[in-house]
């Protein structure tokens, strides 16, 4: 029921990839969809324009009497006697229809007249008898025949695609075989390494590259092995295709950028196609950066996938990829560096990561404390920040946040600042902006009752309270019951002094007392507890799991890692445990239950002792929605406040 950022990075599948990867699949079913419907268009159109006026012309239905009159008369020229039908010209006596005759359309049966033949003989009648036309025939002129053409023409534009000649013309006939990537010029790259803040590590091992760009004669003098490919490691946002973008930058060479996903079709043979074009105008345009984001799309283990499109066709675009990246020469005037982007190596097919290939790993994390300070000056150079924006108290406020939604942060709080109409951008329009992006937007139309409004005051002011009483709390500087649009219903946010990467365990302890401060303060208060902790239950295993197997930090069991391997299963991440006995696990499980129940306990026990700073606090936040990090001083002095 809150949102404090923690620096212990959860363990999530990106929902972004996930989107993207829907996207995908919604693209090839749109395109098959598509190509089925304009083939049914296609075909009606032929049937009806094309075939139908050629079997069946104009003609004057005549009753078989009147053509025995006609016949007589002379009127008759020429027949041609069916089956079924006699057709045939006879002399135009209509003087509304052009021409000296006009066909005619007879029914009969054959043999039904045995005068006719004699009667036409004397009269002189050219005269035929038609071949009887098998309905095999009609279907075949007017279905087997086009769709036969229609599949003919697809599997011309398909071995166009998947280029099985290779070389030119891989366009085929609708540039599906063309890659989607972007080009950009050298000159036009525009970022360099001054625009990425807090990659200094990542832009240290990246210098060997931008040297081998450059003057890739020296380097191969000095008898260096050619770098290849370089795998960008890290979580959305990081700014991954940035540094690609500003490597290409520094080096001014032209960058092209693409992701895996765009790879990925319906038919097989499209991606490899796709590939090879990238790397045939990567060439043409060498010295060069590709770079490929989410290279998952495409890499992942053939092992272990299983996907929409089939196996055969992301085979053959890894093959693809592959025999691309081995085929680069070595020592070449024009040197293409491929770059790729994920933030799961441990699902990329080993392949990709041999010697020669992806053999250097760059792992772009998310920002510390320096790191954010410089994105944040990054981001606020086109804007205006009051003469007192603390940019280092802004940075501070910010832990775990990646590049991009400081980025978006420094964004929202210019929009905030020029929707209040003021000179300049405020800490406070950060605050809030930061609010925004952590929580989704204010949502005060929502209607809470008076009992969930109170439960949720108890429920964060229990939180909050235990923060404070517990010796490694981190300092509260918010707390507030005005829910959110992302489902919270209201958050404590914290402020971390410091960014914090080696923790004790007390601290883990504190935490976890923290996390379930809440709903202590609900079972204190009502002796019940509410579906709203659910959230903090599952934080609070979490994180004692993580003490047990991953920290060693339990007793009985000691500093050996239990965690299993993280595997990819089906999309999902599961934990592969196959190593840890049945009765190691059950110790696992009773320590994880311990630590949690014990937090739990102490955290209520902290509250009962506190009670009435509890009461005012709840009282203070109904009162006033929002509080300060000092409310919680004042309540546990037992002052009175008024809202700020
Ligand atoms: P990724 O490729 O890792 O998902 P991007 O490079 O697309 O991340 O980042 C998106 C945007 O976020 C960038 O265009 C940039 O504006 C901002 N950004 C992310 N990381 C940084 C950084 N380290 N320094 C400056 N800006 C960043
Ligand atoms: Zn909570």
């Amino acid at each position: 029921m809150d949102n404090n950022r923690k620096p212990i990075p959860p363990k999530k599948p990106d929902p972004e990839e996930e989107k993207k990867r829907r996207e995908a699949m919604q693209r090839q079913v749109r395109f098959s969809l598509g190509y089925v419907i304009t083939g049914l268009v296609v075909l009606w159109l032929f049937q009806e324009f094309i075939l139908s006026p050629m079997l069946v012309q104009p003609a004057v239905q005549l009753p078989y009497s009147d053509f025995r009159q006609k016949l007589a008369e002379g009127q008759i020229t020429n027949i041609s006697i069916g089956e079924t039908d006699i057709v045939g010209e006879m002399k135009n006596s209509d003087p509304t229809i052009k021409g000296a005759t006009v066909r005619f359309d007879t029914v009969t049966v054959l043999g039904s007249d045995p005068k006719l033949v004699e009667d036409l003989q004397t009269a002189g009648v050219k005269y035929k008898f038609a071949r009887p036309t098998s309905p095999a025939g009609a279907l075949i002129l007017s279905w087997i025949l086009p769709l036969a053409l229609l599949g003919g023409f697809w599997y011309f534009a398909y071995r166009r695609m998947s280029g099985a000649a290779g070389g030119g013309g891989l366009g085929g006939i609708f540039g599906v075989g063309k890659s989607k990537a972007t080009e950009v010029k050298p000159a036009d790259v525009g970022v360099t390494y001054k625009d990425v803040g807090g990659c200094d590590e990542a832009i240290a091992e990246l210098q060997e590259i931008i040297q081998f760009l450059k003057t890739p004669e020296q380097f191969a003098k000095l008898g260096g092995r050619i770098p290849k490919g370089v795998l960008l490691v890290g979580p959305p946002g990081t700014g991954k295709t940035l540094l690609a973008k500003a490597t290409a930058g520094e080096a001014s060479v032209a960058f092209f950028e693409t992701s895996g996903s765009a790879f990925v079709e319906m038919f097989v043979g499209v991606g490899a196609a796709r590939v090879r074009d990238l790397f045939e105008n990567a060439r043409k345009a060498a010295p060069a950066i590709i770079f490929i984001d989410e290279i998952d799309a495409i890499g992942q283990s053939r092992a272990n996938a299983m996907r929409i499109g089939g196996n055969d066709e992301r085979e053959q675009t890894l093959n693809q990829l592959l025999a691309e990246i081995d085929g680069f020469k070595t020592g070449t005037s024009a040197p293409v560096i491929i770059m790729a982007a994920t933030n799961r190596p441990e699902v990329l097919d080993q392949a990709l990561l041999r010697a020669g290939r992806f053999d250097r790993q760059v792992a772009v994390g998310n920002p510390d404390l320096i790191g954010r300070l410089q994105i944040l000056k990054i981001h606020s150079k086109g804007i205006t920040l009051a003469p007192d924006f603390d940019l280092d108290r802004a940075a501070r406020m910010t832990p775990g946040f990646s590049g991009a939604d400081l980025a978006n942060v420094m964004n929202e709080a210019a929009l905030l600042a020029a929707r209040r109409k003021a000179e300049a951008v405020e800490i406070k329009d950060f605050e809030e902006a930061i609010e925004r992006v952590v929580a989704g937007l204010e949502k005060r139309t929502r209607v809470m009752n008076e009992q969930e409004r109170t439960a949720v005051a108890y429920h964060e002011s229990g939180h909050a309270l235990v923060s404070a009483l517990t010796p490694h709390g981190d300092p509260v500087s918010k707390i507030s019951i005005v829910p959110r649009t992302r489902g919270a219903l209201g958050y404590t946010m914290q402020m971390p002094t410091e960014d914090r990467y080696l923790l004790t365990a007390d601290e883990l302890y504190d935490r976890i007392a923290m996390m379930l401060g809440g709903r202590a303060a609900e079972k204190v208060i009502f002796d019940k507890i509410s579906t709203g902790a659910s959230d903090d239950i599952q934080r609070a295993t979490e994180l004692a799991r993580r003490m047990v197997t991953e920290f060693g930090m339990s007793d009985l069991l000691g500093s050996v890692r239990y965690a299993g391997q993280q595997m990819q299963y089906l999309g999902g991440a599961i934990e592969d445990s196959s190593n840890v006995s049945p009765k190691t696990r059950e110790t696992i499980d009773a320590e994880v239950q311990r630590i949690v129940t014990g937090q739990y306990e102490r955290a209520q026990g902290l509250l009962q002792e506190h009670r009435p700073a509890l009461e005012r606090l709840t009282a203070q936040l109904l009162k006033c929605e929002t509080v300060d990090g000092n409310a919680i001083k004042a309540a546990l002095a037992g002052e009175e406040r008024a809202c700020s």
